[in-house]
């Protein structure tokens, strides 16, 4: 009843179009999530996405959903998730991404086993924020695709402030350090897929699949919801 009264007051509208959403929409409206700027870096694996690690660390796969522009829709999706608390975006996002997914991610070879592996933020700025905004992403793909998804082998070492005045070998050089594997011994031919919400440089990301790459027999791919064209 109450409830009610606040949908009355207060309608949901979509983040594309601001227009007032209809029951069982969430999010977005049904024409925006026709008009999304997608990528289909799914049809290319030699995509533009996979082609930012050429030569610097071998990724299987890589593929971003949309296309990040900088008045687009979104850039205004990723900034409700990241800092208006709207983690149904990462969840909708998910679940209209994994079927694209389901032929590359296949259980296969019977001695590789596929587990989804979030960016870690460093426990500072989780609990600042409340939530890891690519949490809800991996949770929807962990369940379309039946894959493990996997909080904990992946950790963030330092809390670091923006790195903008350093040049691009000391970023990386400071990225590299930044993340680590949790020791374990039973993580060997495993076929890592590390999701992120947008690739920019790529440098995050860089530098999470050196840091599992440390693992004998790994295989990294990369899954994101956004990506930038540079
Ligand atoms: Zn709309």
């Amino acid at each position: 009843m109450l409830k009610n009264l606040f949908k009355t007051i207060f309608p949901d509208l979509c983040i594309g179009c601001n227009g007032l959403l209809i029951k069982n929409e969430s999010v977005l409206c049904i024409h925006c999530r026709h008009d999304l700027p997608y990528t289909q870096h799914h049809k290319n694996p030699n995509n533009e996405a996979l082609l930012k690690f050429y030569g610097i660390v071998p990724i299987e796969n890589c593929f971003a959903m949309l296309y990040f522009h900088n008045e687009g829709i979104a850039k205004r999706l990723m900034h409700q998730l990241k800092y208006k608390g709207k983690q149904e975006i990462g969840t909708l996002l998910g679940n209209m991404y994994y079927p694209e997914l389901e032929d590359k991610f296949k259980h296969e070879d019977s001695k590789t086993t596929f587990e989804i592996i979030p960016v870690p933020l460093h426990k500072k700025r989780q609990k600042e924020r409340g939530y890891n905004q690519v949490t809800t992403f991996c949770k929807a793909l962990s369940k379309g695709l039946d894959i493990t998804l996997n909080e904990t082998l992946l950790i963030r070492n330092h809390y670091t402030k923006t790195q903008t005045q350093k040049n691009k070998i000391a970023r990386q050089k400071i990225n590299d350090a930044l993340f680590d594997i949790v020791e374990t011994t039973s993580e060997s031919n495993k076929h890592y897929i590390l999701v992120d919400d947008i690739i920019t440089t790529g440098a995050t990301l860089e530098a999470c699949a050196k840091a599992l790459l440390r693992i004998p027999n790994a295989k990294v791919s990369i899954v994101t919801m956004a990506f930038t064209e540079t």
